[in-house]
């Protein structure tokens, strides 16, 4: 299966490096929205959406003026939502059947009403907590304007039953998608957040959506994290200990597993790149040896 990165609008919140950690780099930081497209053989596979076109088009009063305008900044520009992307790739929208949502916060869902055809497989407790809206911050962040329309919804418990993935409870066989993709619960940030494992011929890939932001916490010798994403983290976090408990986890599946598994988040940029080169890089070139398989040698710190 051909995996393309895609980043689906660059976030700008204030505090640059206190933010992003990126050295050198003055003034806003940037952080990615780090989509994949899958190429399946029964057709398109999106995990995550980032923002969508509506979102370009009508951003109030589809996203929370808070996020919008003081702490994540988007840069709202159509040439980087999921489906002029994978126009750009040389494929049709209706190509997409299928979309896996990490969780539904507005950063991850917006681009759902641009690929009205696609089923939409995610966790049933992050449904049910977007939908509920039971909290200002729950109101802010799950926006209905971004999926009110959408009825191709396929969800599963969070308890997956039969074999772990590498100790994990993950769930298997999802709706028509082929079995080398996996759900993998990763509670925390929000109540049904959950990685997407993939299988690749290199090796598996996992997707940890939002459970962690910044590639230092995945840094073996020292954890590290920039003051500003610390901060982010704990104010949209719904169960800090599951949080934590669940990024402990991740950390001990580098450090276990780095050589099989290569762990990214969606809002890491020094990860994206680094992945989006090891997808451009021919089959024979030295970058491709040198970059895979990324392990805890080869983690960006
Ligand atoms: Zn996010």
């Amino acid at each position: 299966m051909r995996i393309h990165h895609l980043n689906c609008t660059t976030l700008c919140p204030p505090g640059g490096r206190l933010m992003d950690g990126r050295k050198g780099f003055a003034g806003p930081a940037a952080l990615t929205c780090h989509c994949l497209l899958v190429e399946g053989a029964n057709g398109l596979i999106l995990v995550d959406t980032g923002f969508g076109l509506q979102d370009v088009l009508h951003p109030r009063p589809r996203l929370a003026p808070l996020f919008l305008n003081v702490l994540l900044r988007p840069r709202l520009v159509e040439e980087s939502t999921a489906i002029r992307q994978v126009q750009r790739l040389g494929f049709k929208p209706e190509d997409v059947r299928d979309i896996i949502l990490t969780h539904m916060d507005f950063d991850h869902a917006g681009g759902l009403e641009d690929f009205p055809q696609a089923r939409v497989h995610l966790l049933a407790d992050e449904y049910r907590q977007a939908t509920a809206q039971a909290s200002a911050l729950d109101r802010g962040r799950f926006r209905p304007q971004q999926w009110l329309a959408e009825s191709n919804w396929v969800t599963y418990p969070t308890g997956g039953a039969g074999e772990r993935w590498f100790g994990f409870e993950c769930v298997r066989d999802l709706q028509g998608l082929p079995p080398e993709i996996l759900l993998v619960p990763l509670v925390g940030h929000t109540l049904g957040h959950a990685g997407v494992a993939i299988q690749t011929e290199d090796g598996w890939l996992l997707h940890s959506g939002d459970a962690y932001f910044y590639h230092g916490e995945m840094d073996l010798d020292r954890y590290r994290c920039t003051p500003g994403l610390r901060f982010y983290q704990k104010l949209m976090q719904t169960d800090g200990y599951l949080r934590w408990y669940n990024l402990r986890r991740l950390r001990e599946l580098v450090r276990r597993h780095g050589r099989d598994v290569t762990v990214f988040c969606a809002h890491d940029s020094l990860e994206f790149e680094l992945l989006e080169e090891r997808e451009k890089a021919p089959a024979e070139s030295p970058l491709r040896s040198f970059l895979a398989p990324v392990s805890e040698s080869t983690l960006p710190v």
